[in-house]
C-alpha cells in the first residue's frame, strides 16, 4: 500500500493523519495546500499567482496544480510512494493523476475517506488560526468540498477505504493503518 490519496473535508485532520502515516509507512507526504503556502511564503511566482485563491477557500486553477503535482511526483523519493494530501480535489485532478501513474505503469493503492460532521470541524479550524481560517472561508472550502471534491467517492469508488477521523490522532491512524492491512 504505497500509493495512497487522502479525501476530507477541511478540518477533517488529514495533514496530522499524513504526517503520522508518512512516518509509518516510510513515504513522503504531499500536500498541495502546503506546497502552495511555501510558495507564498517564499514570494516566488507562483505563490504570487496562487495567493488569492487560497485566501479566498476558492480552488488554485487545475492547470497550475497539476502541473506542480506532476514536478513532484516525478521527484526521486516519490518513485516508491506517496501519500497525497488534498489532491486530486476534482474529478478532472483526478484523471490526471490517473495519466501520470499509468504513464509510469502505477496506479493508486487506496484512497482514504476520513469522515466527520461538518459542524465539528468548524470550531476546530477557528482555533488552528491560518489565514484563510476565517469562519466564512471555511464556509466556503466546504461548500467547494461538497460540490468538487465529494464527487471524487463515487469515482474511487473501488479503491475507497472510509475512515471514521471522531477520536484521538493515534486511534485515527491505527484506523488508516488497520484498513490498509486489511486490503492487502
Ligand atoms: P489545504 O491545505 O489542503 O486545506 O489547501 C488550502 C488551499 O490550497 C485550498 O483552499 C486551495 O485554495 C488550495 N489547494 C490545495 N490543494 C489544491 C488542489 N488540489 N487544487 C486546487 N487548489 C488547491
Amino acid at each position: 500500500m504505497t500509493r495512497v490519496v487522502l479525501v476530507g473535508p477541511p478540518g477533517a485532520g488529514k495533514g496530522t493523519q499524513a504526517t503520522e502515516l508518512s512516518h509509518k509507512l516510510a513515504i513522503p507526504h504531499i500536500s498541495t495546500g502546503d506546497l502552495f503556502r511555501a510558495h507564498i511564503a517564499n514570494d516566488t511566482e507562483l505563490g504570487q499567482d496562487v495567493k488569492r485563491y487560497l485566501d479566498s477557500g476558492q480552488l488554485v486553477p487545475d492547470e497550475v496544480t497539476n502541473e506542480m503535482v506532476r514536478v513532484r511526483l516525478a521527484e526521486p523519493d516519490a518513485h516508491a510512494g506517496f501519500l497525497l494530501d488534498g489532491f486530486p480535489r476534482n474529478v478532472g485532478q483526478a484523471d490526471v493523476l490517473g495519466t501520470i501513474l499509468s504513464a509510469s505503469d502505477t496506479k493508486l493503492d487506496a484512497v482514504i475517506e476520513f469522515r466527520i460532521d461538518e459542524e465539528l470541524v468548524v470550531a476546530r479550524l477557528l482555533a488552528r488560526g491560518r489565514t484563510d481560517d476565517s469562519e466564512a472561508v471555511i464556509r466556503h472550502r466546504q461548500e467547494v468540498y461538497r460540490s468538487e471534491t465529494a464527487p471524487l467517492l463515487d469515482y474511487y469508488a473501488d479503491q475507497l477505504i472510509t475512515v471514521d477521523a471522531v477520536g484521538e490522532v493515534d486511534e485515527i491512524t491505527s484506523r488508516v493503518l488497520d484498513s490498509l492491512r486489511a486490503r492487502t
